[in-house]
Formats: structure tokens, C-alpha cells, sequence
């Protein structure tokens, strides 16, 4: 464990686990060992490992044409983009390799939005706290978290935070400098906490009334991981530019920052670009999610599961009162809140082969590929069972009792 012994980035505090290889919610470790993957990355293989479609599209593409620079057209961009706006709100797409490459373009395109109405002093974007929208310098400063913040010099202007789900501190916020309003409509690194749907309308309205731009961080909550097409339909609004990642690629990287027409006005010729964004291997695999997401009674069929989820955990909450706290989420975004450092949870997940993933406020996160049957979301559930006995058996109010 020394730190000097690897050649990477001492960034991650990685588990010691190494995965050959996967086949729809498994993986399988290089000594034949089996775990149940109820993280899917995080919210990215949103149709399991080695999905057959999936690996046909990217090996025939593969064959065809690797990379084509965006001086050209590429029919998969514009056939991707099209499924996209007619399954949305939006009328126009940029498709980026990364969420936080979509939050960079969505920023973007609210700023300019102002500056080509005119009025180039309204950038200010307000965000909520405990809100995650990536790694780079505007990202970590729309986030607003101090642990991310810390040591990468001054603070990108700009952003302003108000507490989650404070309308007052909201509207006390919003000045003549403000472009938008910034919000995943359910935080999965803040610790899958969901946004009310009336919170969500009243942003809407609060937008429309004073001429803000509301943009939606979909790219953990998106491509149909709460068990709609994207979160914010369950609450009826729709947004005026919305991030997309993670799940469109299905485990293939990138993103997209989908648009209005009148929202997306003043990203005029020249003014933004990327090198890989919208990529032919990207844009083949991205199709081919969206064959699989969009065809006929899959939502609804993560609907089902994630009933089955949602009852399971209920009752393993009300048996375990002492090992889980809470349990939260919608679809196939779930939380588990712990009674006990989350982390002590998810090691006993781990030696039951249940691979889960950590966020804010003491919550495992369980986000399986939206593939996941019914039998597999019982298997699921019974490690978690084992898990929370093995818990319980050692959890202090429990021994006091005995
Ligand atoms: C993961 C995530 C991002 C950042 O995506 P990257 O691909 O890691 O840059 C942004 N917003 C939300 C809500 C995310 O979950």
C-alpha cells in the first residue's frame, strides 16, 4: 500500500480488485471470483456488460471508421442527435466525451445566451449544496464543494450556492447578474438525494418569470435510470439545456449538452468545440443504447425492478433498524443510508460480492444496469440481508439488548 508504488495519480483510494471481465450485472476477477455489480461503474453501463448489441455496433464500427474530425459530417452524430430531440425537450445537441465536458457546454451556451440578448453582465449561474457536476475548474466551482475546491487557486467566478430545497434563500439569491439556475433533479453524489417534483416546477416558474435559464444535470439521473427517458418527466417541466452522460454510452465515454433552440441562440459558428466530441465510435455505441433504453416496455420494465428493490429494502430497513437508516431514490437511482459509517456497509456488501458505491451523507448508492431482471434484483437483496446480519451481530445497540 505504499504510495510510491504505483506509476498513477495517487487520486483514487482504489479497492484491490481486478476485473478481467463482464457479462450483464456480473464481473468476474482474474482469479474466477464472481461479484454482483450493483454500481455499473457508476451509473455508466446502463445496459450490463457485454451487452450483444452493443459489442456487434462498437466491432462493425470499429471496422468502418475509428475517428472523423467535426469538419466533416458524421450521419451517426446527426442520427443520435435526432433520436434525442424528438425523445426530449430539446431541439439541439453537442456532444462532449465526459459529464463534466457537457456541464462545461451548458454552462457555456447559458452565458451566451444573455450575451447575444444583450446583456453580457448575466453569468451568474445559482446551484444547490451537495450538488456534484464534475472535476474541472468551472465544474468544482458550480459543485461548490470545499473538498474539491481546496488548493486549486481562486474559486471560478460566477457561481452562487443556496441550500438544497431553500426557495427563500433562493429567490434572495437571484440578482440582475443571473444567467441560470443549475440543479440535478436528484444529487447521486450528494448522497441520492431526490428534489421534490414541486420544488422542480417551482423553479421552472420562477425561470420563466424572471427570464433565467434552468439547466438540468441529468448525467447520473438520465437514459432512463429512474425509470423514465430522464428524471425531470416526473415531474412534468422540462429544462431549458440538460447534461447528459454516464448511461448514453453504455460504458463507452461521452456525453452530450442538449439544448432549446432559443436557449442554445448564441452558440453561434466558431464559438465552442471539441476534437473527440461526437466521435463515430461514440456515436455507434450511443445509438445502440438508445435502441435498447428506447424499445418498447424497457422503462417500464425498470419500473417493475425497481418496485422490487424499493419493497426489499423497505422491509430489510424495518429488520435492521440499527444497520439501515433510510432508503431513497427513484428507479434504479437508490440509497441506502446507513445507521454506521457507510463504509463499514459496503466492505460487508463486498464480501458478499456486492459491488455498491459510496456518496455523501452516509449512502451506499445502488445503481445496477437498467437490465437487471428480477431474479438478479432478489439475489441482490438477499447479499444485502447477509450483509446487514453480519452488522447487526456486531452493532453495539444489539449487544446491549442481548
Ligand atoms: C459523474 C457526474 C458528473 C461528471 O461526469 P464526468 O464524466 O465524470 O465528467 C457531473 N454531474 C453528475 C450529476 C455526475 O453524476
Amino acid at each position: 500500500m505504499a504510495e510510491s508504488s504505483t506509476p498513477l495519480f495517487n487520486t483514487f483510494a482504489r479497492a484491490p480488485l481486478r476485473f478481467e471481465r463482464g457479462e450483464g450485472v456480473w464481473l468476474y476477477t482474474e482469479g474466477g471470483d464472481k461479484y454482483l455489480d450493483f454500481g455499473a461503474g457508476v451509473a455508466v453501463t446502463s445496459c450490463g456488460h457485454s451487452h450483444p448489441h452493443l459489442v456487434e455496433t462498437l466491432k462493425s464500427q470499429a471496422e468502418k471508421v475509428w475517428h472523423l474530425s467535426n469538419l466533416y459530417e458524421i450521419p451517426d452524430q446527426e442520427r443520435l442527435a435526432r433520436r434525442l430531440t424528438e425523445a426530449t425537450f430539446a431541439d439541439k445537441v453537442f456532444f462532449t466525451n465526459s459529464g463534466a465536458e457537457a456541464l462545461e457546454c451548458a454552462i457555456k451556451t447559458a452565458r451566451r445566451y444573455h450575451f447575444s440578448k444583450g446583456q453580457p453582465e448575466r453569468f451568474h449561474i445559482i446551484t444547490f449544496e451537495g450538488a456534484f457536476h464534475g472535476r474541472t475548474i468551472a465544474t468544482i466551482a458550480a459543485g461548490g464543494q470545499a473538498k474539491y475546491l481546496e488548493g486549486f487557486g481562486p474559486k471560478a467566478e460566477g457561481f452562487d450556492q443556496v441550500p438544497f430545497g431553500d426557495l427563500d434563500a433562493l429567490n434572495a439569491a437571484i440578482t440582475d447578474k443571473t444567467a441560470a439556475l443549475l440543479i440535478e433533479p436528484i444529487q447521486g453524489e450528494g448522497g441520492i438525494r431526490v428534489v421534490p417534483n414541486e420544488f422542480l416546477r417551482e423553479l421552472r416558474k420562477i425561470c420563466d418569470e424572471k427570464g433565467l435559464l434552468l439547466i438540468l444535470d441529468e448525467v447520473q439521473s438520465g437514459v432512463g435510470r429512474t425509470g423514465r427517458f430522464f428524471a425531470h418527466e416526473w415531474a412534468g417541466v422540462t429544462p431549458d439545456i440538460m447534461a447528459v452522460a454516464k448511461g448514453i454510452g453504455g460504458g463507452f465515454p461521452f456525453g452530450a449538452c442538449l439544448a432549446t433552440e432559443e436557449a442554445a441562440s448564441g452558440m453561434v459558428p466558431g464559438i465552442h468545440g471539441t476534437t473527440y466530441g461526437g466521435n463515430p465510435l461514440a456515436m455507434a455505441v450511443g445509438n445502440a443504447v438508445l435502441d435498447v433504453v428506447l424499445a418498447d416496455g424497457f422503462l417500464e420494465q425498470v419500473r417493475d425492478v425497481s418496485l422490487i428493490f424499493r419493497q426489499g429494502l423497505a422491509a430489510l430497513k424495518d429488520r435492521f433498524p440499527d444497520v439501515i437508516a433510510d432508503v431513497r431514490g427513484e428507479g434504479l437511482m437508490l440509497g441506502i443510508k446507513a445507521v454506521q459509517p457507510s463504509g463499514e456497509l459496503l466492505q460487508a456488501l463486498r464480501q458478499e460480492h456486492l459491488l455498491t458505491v459510496p456518496a455523501g451523507d452516509n449512502v451506499l448508492r445502488l445503481l445496477p444496469p437498467l437490465t437487471v431482471t428480477a431474479d438478479e434484483a432478489r439475489e441482490g437483496l438477499r447479499r444485502i440481508e447477509q450483509a446487514a446480519e453480519q452488522l447487526t451481530a456486531q452493532s453495539p445497540a444489539k449487544a446491549a439488548h442481548a
